[in-house]
């Protein structure tokens, strides 16, 4: 590819040329940043999806247990309508009270909720009870017979938890008023729930190490909690998250919360039973829900830690090779540079001559050859001068060696004074001869050139007292002419008219022209 083709793409590619390090670092840190991006994203989506799982669960869970505490208290409060329904309907004397022993003693056999059934007199005396053998006692004192004697209302009535006096565990006592026809307080049916069968129903669910269910009345008393803790059952749980959480969201609900009790942060779910005041709740510990998360993300984490470590040192590398290859490139350059100037010098140390500075001998006659092939092709004249120092022998013998080459670069500093156009070259031809080629001149120009370095170097009156004329003077021979091929010419045969001109000059006398124009001889 030529030269001129080269520079204006090298100079298009060097427009198009961006930092290449800084490129390649932004582009890592972008390309590690949404890869950080994306992980922590899919981490943090995968938390969100593992505690939307989890509401879910302890939501169905909720659900669950408020339908069996439902189920179950409506079995009691069944069972006590039918008791109620019988003693208004049969009263309580001899046959009636052996018929509805019996049958409490059925109901409570086939009903597995079902603790116990008994009626109560006005006084708080046992009356009935399913109880195998007839116990005589007094429950006047219990929280449920005081409600129903303070209360003529005919609803069922829940009370606080409390320990059975015929079997001693844990029973949930239903209980409904008993009326004279006249309306008048005539004692108290009761029906108790085993609250160790919930216990065994709420510890079939699985909610993990840290995990509770949890059944309170909705006036805060706490019913049965897992893990089963004795002193619990009976307490006031108002300032719980559950009961709190009640208060605020109504009915059905589900938070993150962490009780004072224990400290554990849990995801709770809870429902309020309908038509019964009583709340169940699960909740499963955000520790737990979220183990199985942790670890899935510690393990990515610690990959995508070591992916990034591993790009960062690749573009580390990448980058250290880039600057070195930089690096090597403007080394490269500059040597290029180096060697470039180095050429010029040389080709400059080539072209011209040692004692005077001027272009030599080689430059003048590759001038010359350029110069009649650029006249050849245009048709157009040129001219070289020819010039010698006179009598320079003896110039050299009289004042030595050393003032001679002195003088010869004094008069080489004239001749290229004369010739100054760009285009013209001056230089030393060889000994004390000078040439000069004027391309595009014609002859009178060159005549013109060539009076101008004569005179120039008479003006520099060097003395030459073996010279007529006293000081040292030149002698010129000029050729004009155009390239004419069908002649069958060539560059040198302007430098030997030239030549031929010049001892002419000498001739006649010296210090003097004689010029010649090539196409009026040849026409
Ligand atoms: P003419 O007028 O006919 O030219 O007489 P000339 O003495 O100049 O002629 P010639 O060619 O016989 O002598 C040229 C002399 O120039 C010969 C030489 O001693 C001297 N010369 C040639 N080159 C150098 C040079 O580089 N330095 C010095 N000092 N003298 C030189
Ligand atoms: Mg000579
Ligand atoms: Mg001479």
């Amino acid at each position: 590819m030529p030269d001129t083709d080269i520079q204006p793409r090298l100079s298009a590619l060097k427009q198009q040329r961006r930092p290449v390090v800084a490129l390649a670092i932004g582009l890592l840190a972008c390309f590690c940043l949404l890869v950080v991006g994306v992980q922590v994203w899919s981490v943090l989506h995968a938390r969100d999806v593992a505690l939307r799982d989890s509401v879910s669960d302890t939501g169905n869970m909720a659900r669950a247990l408020a339908s069996h505490a439902q189920a179950s208290i409506k079995l009691g409060d069944a069972a006590l309508s039918e008791l109620v329904e019988r003693i208004g309907r049969d009263g309580l004397s001899g046959p009636a009270a052996a018929r509805l022993r019996a049958r409490m003693m059925t109901l409570t056999h086939d009903v597995d909720e079902l603790h116990g059934l008994f009626v109560y007199a006005a006084d708080g005396a046992w009356l009935v009870s399913s109880l195998p053998t007839p116990v005589q006692g007094n429950n006047f004192d219990r929280e449920y017979f005081q409600y129903h004697l303070t209360h003529p209302g005919k609803g069922m009535h829940i009370g606080k938890p409390v320990r059975s006096r015929s079997t001693g565990v844990w029973i949930l006592p239903l209980s409904r008023r008993l009326d004279h026809p006249d309306g008048s307080f005539a004692g108290v049916a009761l029906a108790t729930l085993n609250l160790g069968w919930f216990g065994r129903f709420y510890d079939s669910f699985d909610v993990g190490r840290s995990g509770t269910i949890l059944m309170m009345l909705d006036d805060g008393t706490l019913l049965y909690r897992r893990p089963f803790r004795d002193e619990q059952i009976g307490s006031d749980v108002r300032s719980g998250p559950i009961w709190q959480l009640y208060k605020h969201s109504g009915p059905v609900g589900t938070a993150i919360l962490t009780p004072k009790l224990d400290n554990i942060e849990r995801l709770y779910s809870y429902r309020h039973l309908d038509g019964y005041p009583v709340l169940v709740a699960s909740a499963q510990s955000t520790d737990e829900v979220l183990a199985e998360w942790r670890a899935l993300a510690v393990k990515m984490s610690l990959l995508l830690g070591a992916s990034v470590v591993l790009l960062a040192w690749g573009g580390v590398v990448m980058v250290r090779q880039i600057r070195i290859r930089e690096q090597l490139e403007a080394e490269l350059r500059r040597s290029g540079n180096a060697l470039k100037r180095h050429n010029r010098s040389l080709k400059a140390l080539a072209d011209s001559d040692g004692l005077t500075g001027m272009p030599n001998r080689r430059l003048f006659e590759e001038t010359l050859e350029r110069e009649y092939d650029r006249a050849r092709r245009n048709d157009t004249p040129f001219a070289v001068i020819m010039a010698d120092v006179d009598h320079f022998k003896k110039y050299n013998d009289r004042y030595g060696h050393v003032a001679g080459d002195d003088c010869l670069r004094r008069v080489a500093g004239a001749v290229a004074e004369g010739a100054r156009r760009p285009t013209d070259l001056a230089a030393r031809y060889g000994g004390e001869e000078f040439a000069v080629v004027l391309p595009d001149t014609d002859l009178g120009g060159a005549l013109a050139v060539a009076e101008k370095i004569r005179a120039a170097v008479g003006a520099l009156q060097l003395a030459h007292a073996d010279n007529p004329p006293g000081y040292v003077t030149l002698s010129l021979g000029v050729y004009s002419a155009r390239p004419a091929l069908d002649k069958g010419d060539d560059a040198m045969a302007w430098v030997e008219a030239a030549d031929a001109l010049l001892y002419d000059a000498k001739a006649n006398g010296r210090n003097r022209v004689a010029a010649r124009d090539g196409q009026a001889v040849s026409a």
